[in-house]
């Protein structure tokens, strides 16, 4: 009997653990000191009424025998993919009913897309990275070269005609930078994606953030995405699921590799490790994408929008380099006077009171960088930023 030896080659991320340990040893030691958090990914808000509302009549309708429903499609639902179809619509993206398959987050579907590659394929990820895209490929084996994020491209890199990838993981806005890719941008990938007979895997599980007309909130905005395109997306941050757990994933019917067609690669992996979602979680799903379902989430998402103003304009007064905040709910700043991502952190939590990200936590490019988040509520954001511009200023 042989375990899988590629697990040996992950690096061991002791990121949040590390970062709840020290929060919790200060905390132990400072009783009396009101600890910020500004690091947290996950979202405060709760469901919207409507979302909730959609899942207790389904839960009603599992309880009746007229009504009730076994195993769903693997697909997910014809009503629930219509929905996410005409919301794509609604930004002016044509993209098939029957090229939708609904998931239980973004995370399993960025995690186990590459169960139907290779593992002989070569893997691009952009450094700094969400860390899923990087494990996931260590652990079936495969090599990984880095795509430089870094100042000079705004933390949103671009693609080098002399690097060759097979699978290239592009994430926008992005997880940990909060950068956005543009239209022309965007564009250039997915000529790189054509030319070279890759496939984007292109996760937009923040689009509901972008506020910028020149940033697409979809690959599929632009031509020649379908032929080397796919398309992960996800209710967690844009309508509050990160526990309620709901997904999506585009891929256009045309999309083929190597003599097989890709949709049909993933339903069958689908139907073979995945039994869909359940039945309230889809109604409520839909619901997201009903007309009063977006105005009550765009309130939430709004609300999320104003901290990071808040934050962003807080560097803007400081004169610190930063990115993301505008389309997105992650602010990336430079660590003021040189310092190292642990040694900011712990100048913030000491200083400041603040717990925020070591950029380092999400690759080599992430050294000297920190992220802050804007999930927090309102009065804690205006509190930990005051606090941060006092600490600062005193420098
Ligand atoms: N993709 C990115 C870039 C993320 O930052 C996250 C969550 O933080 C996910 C995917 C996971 O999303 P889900 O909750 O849908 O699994």
């Amino acid at each position: 009997m042989k375990i899988n030896k590629n697990f040996d080659n992950l690096v061991p991320n002791y990121l949040f653990a590390e970062v709840a340990k020290r929060t919790s040893d200060f905390i132990e030691k400072n009783p009396d000191k009101k600890v910020i958090k500004l690091g947290i990914g996950d979202v405060t808000l709760p469901l919207v009424p409507v979302v909730v509302e959609a899942m207790k009549q389904g839960a009603d309708e599992l309880g009746k025998k007229e009504t009730f429903k076994g195993y769903p499609d693997y697909e997910g639902y014809e009503f629930a993919r219509q929905a996410i179809a005409d919301y794509y619509k609604s930004y002016g993206v044509t993209v098939g009913v029957d090229e939708i398959l609904i998931n239980d987050g973004a995370k399993s579907d960025s995690g186990n897309i590459g169960d139907i590659f290779s593992d002989d394929n070569i893997v691009l990820v952009t450094d700094p990275v969400y860390p899923v895209y990087v494990d996931s490929n260590i652990m079936a084996g495969r090599k990984i070269v880095y795509a430089n994020s870094n100042e000079q491209n705004g933390f949103a890199a671009m693609p080098d005609e002399n690097v060759k990838a097979d699978i290239i993981y592009l994430c926008s806005p992005n997880n940990p930078t909060g950068s956005a890719y543009t239209y022309d941008e965007l564009r250039a990938w997915v000529d790189y994606a054509n030319k070279n007979d890759a496939i984007i895997i292109y996760d937009a599980a923040y689009e509901a953030f972008i506020t910028e007309d020149n940033c697409p909130r979809s690959i599929f905005a632009i031509d020649g995405a379908r032929t080397c395109a796919i398309e992960l997306c996800s209710l967690s941050k844009t309508a509050g699921f990160t526990g309620t757990r709901c997904g999506y994933t585009v891929i256009p019917k045309e999309l083929e590799r190597d003599g097989h067609n890709i949709y049909k690669l993933w339903y069958r992996r689908e139907a073979t490790k995945f039994n869909g979602v359940s039945w309230p979680v889809q109604r409520g799903a839909a619901a997201v994408f009903s007309d009063e379902g977006q105005r009550q989430i765009k309130e939430n998402i709004a609300y999320y929008q104003e901290n990071a103003r808040i934050i962003s304009s807080a560097m803007d007064e400081l004169g610190i380099y930063y990115t993301g905040g505008k389309n997105s709910p992650y602010i990336w700043l430079k660590c003021p006077n040189g310092m190292g991502s642990w040694e900011f952190f712990d100048f913030l939590l000491e200083k400041a009171n603040v717990v925020g990200t070591p950029g380092e936590g999400f690759g080599a490019n992430g050294a000297g960088y920190f992220r802050l988040t804007s999930f927090g509520d309102r009065e804690s954001t205006i509190e930990a930023v005051e606090r941060i511009k006092e600490v600062l200023a005193d420098m």
